[in-house]
């Protein structure tokens, strides 16, 4: 392995050393990179939007922790934040595939180009899709993110990556006849496999965000999503 100097690292605000949820069918550790361009409202991890964080953990020490689970742990997924931001994460993926693990990203794709480079190297994708593209804004803040979001998913169905797309459901920010015109035009663009995430309200950029109930008529809209998608799932309460 190269060596690289402190400012080429990877910058990790937090990791989860085991899960079964977060790379479908492998035990994994996630990576919390540090560092996100978009502000969205119902983002749940608010400390992580900032380039430095509070509580940032050495890629060194992080190295050393994915050696000692070398034949215990089967993947490395990356996470954020938006991990695709960082020009030190091509090297950071290399790293960790060195050591023989599989590689999962999460990402909004908030740079296309950011992401076309990593897409060859790394084994599953969780994608976020935050709305249709011209909504896109409402909820990250920031001119130009639906274009991105949707040239990125573009690059993501055309590389042949496994992947789930998925999306956060806020229902102060979508409604059902929105989030089905998204579901459609996902389908349109080769989308197979779905999922749809209840936003977790406990912490959130926004704080104050008024909570809307449920439309009582979702669990329609659940049904028509799984049948349109050949997989298609519902995350959260
Ligand atoms: S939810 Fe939005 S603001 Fe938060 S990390 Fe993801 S893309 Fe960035």
């Amino acid at each position: 392995m190269k060596t690289q100097c402190a400012s080429q690292m990877l910058r990790v605000g937090g990791m989860v050393p085991l899960t079964s949820l977060d790379y479908p069918g492998r035990l994994a550790c996630v990576l919390f990179c540090q560092g996100c361009a978009w502000r969205c409202r119902y983002c749940h991890n608010p400390g992580l939007i900032v380039a430095r964080g509070e509580h940032e953990k050495p890629w060194p020490e992080i190295l050393e922790f994915l050696k000692r689970r070398q034949g215990l742990l089967e993947a490395v997924v990356f996470s954020g934040g938006e991990p695709t931001l960082q020009a030190a994460l091509p090297a950071a993926i290399q790293q960790a595939r060195e050591l023989g693990f599989l590689i999962g990203l999460h990402s909004a794709g908030i740079r296309p180009q950011a992401l076309g480079k990593v897409l060859p190297v790394v084994d599953w994708v969780g994608f976020d899709v935050k709305a249709l593209s011209e909504d896109t804004q409402l909820i990250t803040g920031v001119s130009g993110s639906g274009a991105a979001n949707w040239r990125s998913l573009e690059l993501l169905l055309a590389s042949g990556v496994a992947y789930e797309c998925r999306t956060t459901v806020h229902w102060h920010l979508i409604d059902c006849e929105k989030l089905w015109a998204l579901a459609q035009r996902l389908r349109a663009a080769g989308v197979e496999y779905y999922v749809i995430q209840k936003v977790r309200t406990a912490v959130m950029w926004e704080q104050g965000m008024p909570e809307i109930p449920a439309p009582l008529h979702q669990q329609q809209l659940w049904q028509r999503l799984a049948e349109l998608f050949p997989h298609f799932s519902l995350r959260g309460q």
